[in-house]
C-alpha cells in the first residue's frame, strides 16, 4: 500500500499546447514577468494583469488533457495505495483528466481571490479590474494565482505528504530548482524512491535516483503501465 507523491510542472501542460513563461512567442513573450506575475505589477496596472489571465484562461479552455494527465488519473484510480498530485500549473488539465487528489500550489485560473479579505470564489471566464468581492463587496478581485514573491499554498500539507512518500516523481519541472529540489530532498529523507521525468537530462548534482527522458505523454504512460503491471 505505497504512497506515491507526484509534482508536475509546465512540461506536462506544454504537450497539450499551454505556453510556458519561457516560451519565446505567444502570450508570455508580449509581457515581462514582473509586469504580469507579481503583486507589484498587479497594483501598477490591474487591467493589464487581469486581461493577461483572461487570455490564459481562454487558452486553457481550448486545449485538452494529454496522455500523461490521463495516465496519472488512471494511476490514482487503480493503485493500491495513495496517489497525491501536486501541480505548479494553473490550468485545469489534471482535473479534466480525472485526477481528484490534487493540490494547486500556485493557485489556478478558475479561481478569484479578494486581496482585501482573502475570500475565494470561482472566477468568471472574463474577469474585470475592480470586480467586487462577493463576501466583503470591496472592488478587490484578483486572479487566484500565486505570483513571484508570494507564498505557495499549503506547503505544510505538501511536506507532510512528502515525509510519508514511498515514491516521489517530478514531471516536466526542473529537478534542480525550487520547488522540486526541496521536495526531492524531503522525499529522500523519508526513504522514497525518486524519479525525474523530463525532456532532457538535468545538469549534474541531481538528487533523483532515476531519470526517464522524453515526452511526458510517453514516459509517464509507460511508468504507470509498469506500476500497474498492465
Ligand atoms: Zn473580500
Amino acid at each position: 500500500m505505497s504512497k506515491i507523491v507526484i509534482l508536475t510542472g509546465a512540461g506536462i501542460s506544454a504537450e497539450s499546447g499551454i505556453e510556458t513563461f519561457r516560451a519565446d512567442d505567444g502570450l508570455w513573450a508580449q509581457h515581462r514577468v514582473e509586469d504580469v506575475a507579481t503583486p507589484e505589477g498587479f497594483m501598477r496596472d490591474p487591467e493589464l494583469v487581469v486581461n493577461f489571465y483572461n487570455a490564459r484562461r481562454a487558452q486553457a479552455a481550448e486545449v485538452e488533457p494529454n496522455a500523461a494527465h490521463l495516465a496519472l488519473a488512471l494511476l490514482e484510480a487503480e493503485h493500491h495505495g495513495e496517489v497525491v498530485v501536486i501541480t505548479q500549473n494553473v490550468d485545469d488539465l489534471h482535473e479534466r483528466g480525472g485526477t481528484q487528489n490534487l493540490y494547486h500550489m500556485h493557485g489556478h485560473l478558475k479561481g478569484a481571490l479578494c486581496y482585501a479579505c482573502d475570500h475565494r470564489w470561482p472566477a468568471p471566464m472574463v474577469m474585470a479590474p475592480g470586480d467586487a468581492c462577493p463576501s466583503c463587496t470591496a472592488p478587490a478581485a484578483r486572479p487566484d494565482i500565486v505570483w513571484f514573491g508570494e507564498m505557495p499554498y499549503e506547503m505544510d500539507t505538501l511536506f507532510d505528504h512528502l515525509s510519508q512518500a514511498d515514491v516521489f516523481a517530478a514531471i516536466g519541472t526542473s529537478g534542480n530548482v525550487y520547488p522540486a529540489a526541496g521536495f526531492v530532498a524531503e522525499a529522500r529523507r523519508a526513504g522514497a524512491h525518486t524519479i525525474e521525468f523530463n525532456l532532457e537530462k538535468s545538469a549534474v548534482g541531481n538528487q533523483f535516483a532515476e531519470h526517464r527522458i522524453g515526452p511526458a505523454s510517453q514516459t509517464v504512460s509507460n511508468w504507470v503501465n509498469d506500476l500497474l503491471q498492465r
